[in-house]
């Protein structure tokens, strides 16, 4: 059975598709889908040898090797050109799997559809998104074993259509997060603004630098946006 936050990457992919889970690890998100015949074909990339054959042997143990074809190699430089349809990154930080985009832009062309888990960073995806012309469609925020995950999902599309008057909040908080304001939200922001807050005040006792003086400011303000964000939420 798939974690909740593997669960919830696996909603998004559409039926049918052709897939590329970069970073598998086990290969667990890609075996599930097969076996549910979700996707008619996966390749699971992995920069790792631990991993590469952690999945291999996965793959090999169900009886996949058919639809999944598990390759050892960094980001998108497994996927051939026009072999993914829908592509998942899951478990990373959001700036390395933007780098990973990045790095790989040349493989999405027969790309209808990103999904995305980053541990930390959402923001990186979303700017990337914005800079690249993906749209944002949908975000979830889950809470498992203490621990907050967000998905991000993203379609060619118009980039800016979720985003309203505040690009800077939509961007930070999740344009979707933000208005539906559920319990992880509301846990994982007050956890941020708590954590800031304790390295405002530290900042508070060191030699006051054009450094500190700018990091204080800049703690401030994202302390401000979210105590704007969480007002009438107790
Ligand atoms: N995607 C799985 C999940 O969400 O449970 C595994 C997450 S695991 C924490 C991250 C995996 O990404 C590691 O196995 C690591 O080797 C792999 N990884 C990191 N950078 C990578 C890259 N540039 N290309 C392919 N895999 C990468």
């Amino acid at each position: 059975k798939l974690s909740d936050r593997l669960a919830t990457v696996a909603k998004y992919v559409p039926q049918g598709a052709k897939l590329a889970d970069i970073g598998s690890d086990h290969a667990y998100l890609p075996c599930h889908l097969a076996k549910n015949k979700v996707i008619r074909f996966a390749i699971a990339g992995e920069v790792a040898v631990g991993p590469y054959q952690s999945a291999q042997n996965n793959v090999q143990s169900e009886g996949l090797t058919d639809i999944i074809s598990v390759r050892l190699g960094d980001g998108l430089a497994v996927v051939e050109p026009d072999e993914a349809e829908c592509i998942t990154i899951a478990g990373m930080g959001g700036s390395l799997i933007t780098t990973i985009l990045e790095a790989g832009k040349e493989k999405l062309g027969s790309v209808s559809r990103l999904i995305l888990q980053p541990n930390i960073s959402a923001i990186s995806i979303r700017k990337w998104f914005l800079e690249n012309n993906w749209e944002l469609i949908t975000e979830e925020i889950i809470e498992e074993d203490e621990k907050i995950y967000e998905v991000l999902v993203g379609e060619k599309g118009d980039p800016k259509k979720p985003y309203s008057t505040n690009l800077e909040m939509g961007l930070l908080f999740g344009p979707f997060l933000h208005q539906r304001k559920e319990e992880a939200f509301i846990k994982k922001w007050s956890r941020e603004m708590r954590n800031w807050q304790r390295i405002y005040e530290q900042l508070e006792g060191a030699p006051p630098s054009q450094e500190t003086i700018d990091k204080r400011q800049e703690l401030k303000e994202k302390i401000k946006m979210v105590e704007e964000v969480l007002r009438n939420e107790d």
